[in-house]
């Protein structure tokens, strides 16, 4: 089936040509025909489906006909983060170049006085997050009376950064004969309970169970040591070794994403930061510098994590394990996108091995080793002798050097003797795993 057998305008089929779309992905077939109609829709896709258009494109259709009012938008997105927004917002102005409608984006970090600016010429579409939508509401510079189209993207995300109270209360000032669209990648009861509250008689369209990770996405796990400087090491021979056109990097803390940037900066890697303590116009900066292949790396938390269409990415690279298992969907899933092939490689200490359970878990997939897997043993044994190095440094002098060495060729045998110096971590030399031995990890 192509798109112009879905219901779609001319214009719209005009503009998808344009941009080389020759088939609509499968919750683009299922999804567009029935927002077309006028039914509710519960989305459950994971990003990199296709699912922006799934809904772009039929209410840019639906608003071909109409005019917006001042301060009185006719449809309202909310997404959780303003990278996303943005990004739904760079979508409706690329589907809908031969519409004309106009389409306005609140986020924080932008002046209040130059989004109500545009708030005042009416806008047809609204994007908006939900911090910055109540804020404009409670100055009294919007009104919800005339929105007919109702867009929850990223619901399960919405959840976990607290916005359900919000928007339940934006919710209650939309007129209840609106159509409402709800989209999330993982369905967990509180999001199910959404649903029931917000939407009439859904179609359920599901593109993806829930939680499982594209199967165009190769994943592997790296045995890493767990003490800062040599992971880094280990992060940049990881790097060296492997054919990257472009990578995001994901570390859990804010503050690791610093020293990661900073760490790959220095060892002159072209490498860009984001994450949300950045100034908003430093997030998008680096955003577009990376989009625009001007930076190869970028090290992000996971602010960066959902709904950010960067094509292309050819490896994803979790610094450490995300604590929320779900999130590990979410990262890989920048790679793989639209059928793409990608790649995600993963960096486990001991102290993931318990994430690592919960991935696996939630993927319902066993994820292979880069190299042979590491035994119980070694996790255990890595265990112990880092309890003792901590014993050790309240004791007297480090056992080994912090120093980075310079890498060495992967295919060249250390020596038992150099490992003995800094391989605390990994306990005798009887387990550490293969690969380690071999790679310039550990010196
Ligand atoms: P999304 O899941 O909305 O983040 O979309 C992922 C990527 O797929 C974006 O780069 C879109 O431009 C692209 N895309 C969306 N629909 C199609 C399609 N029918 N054919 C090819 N690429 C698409």
């Amino acid at each position: 089936m192509s798109f112009s057998d879905l219901g779609l305008s001319k214009k719209i089929i005009d503009t998808i040509e344009e941009i080389g779309y020759t088939t609509p992905t499968p919750i683009q077939l299922a999804a567009i025909p029935e927002i077309l109609k006028g039914r509710d829709v519960l989305g459950i896709a994971q990003t990199g489906t296709g699912k922006t258009a799934s809904f772009t494109l039929p209410l840019l259709a639906k608003l071909e006909t109409g005019r917006a009012r001042a301060r009185m938008p006719r449809s309202l997105i909310l997404c959780p983060t303003r990278e996303l927004a943005a990004q739904v917002f760079e979508n409706f102005e690329k589907y809908g170049k031969r519409q004309k409608l106009s389409v306005a984006l609140l986020i924080g970090g932008v002046a209040f006085k130059d989004q109500e600016r545009i708030l005042d010429r009416g806008a047809d579409v609204l994007i908006a997050t939900p911090g910055r939508l109540m804020d404009h509401f409670e100055r009294g510079k919007l009104m919800l009376t005339r929105v007919e189209y109702f867009v929850i993207d990223e619901a399960d995300r919405m959840l976990d950064m607290g916005f359900i109270p919000d928007i339940e209360k934006i919710s209650k000032r939309i007129p209840f004969t609106r159509q409402t669209l709800l989209f999330s990648a993982t369905m967990p009861k509180e999001i199910q309970r959404l649903a029931d509250m917000f939407l009439q008689n859904p179609v359920r369209v599901e593109v993806a169970k829930a939680s499982t990770t594209a199967q165009t996405i190769d994943q592997k796990l790296l045995y890493a040591p767990p003490e800062h400087k040599q992971k880094r090491l280990c992060l940049r021979d990881l790097l060296k070794s492997l054919k990257i056109q472009n990578a995001i990097i994901f570390a859990n803390r804010k503050k690791d994403v610093e020293i990661i940037f900073k760490s790959l900066s220095v060892h002159k890697f072209s490498v860009g930061a984001l994450h949300g303590d950045m100034a908003q116009s430093a997030r998008m900066e680096v955003l577009e510098k990376f989009k625009g292949n001007k930076l190869q790396l970028l090290v992000a938390s996971d602010v960066a994590a959902r709904g950010l269409d960067i094509p292309n990415v050819s490896h994803v690279i979790n610094y450490d394990l995300p604590i929320v298992a779900e999130d590990y969907v979410h990262r890989i899933g920048r790679t793989g996108r639209a059928g793409r092939s990608g790649n995600a490689i993963s960096m486990v200490t001991f102290e993931d091995i318990k994430a690592l359970k919960a991935v696996e878990k939630i993927t319902e997939n066993s994820i292979d080793w880069i190299d042979e897997k590491p035994s119980e043993d070694d996790f255990s044994a890595s265990s112990n002798s880092r309890k003792r190095s901590h014993k050790n440094k309240t004791r007297g002098p480090k056992k080994y050097s912090n120093e980075v060495q310079k890498p060495k060729p992967a295919a060249k045998k250390v020596e038992p003797k150099t490992i003995d110096k800094n391989i605390i971590a990994f306990g005798t030399n009887d387990h550490i795993p293969d690969f380690l031995l071999r790679s310039s990890a550990i010196k």
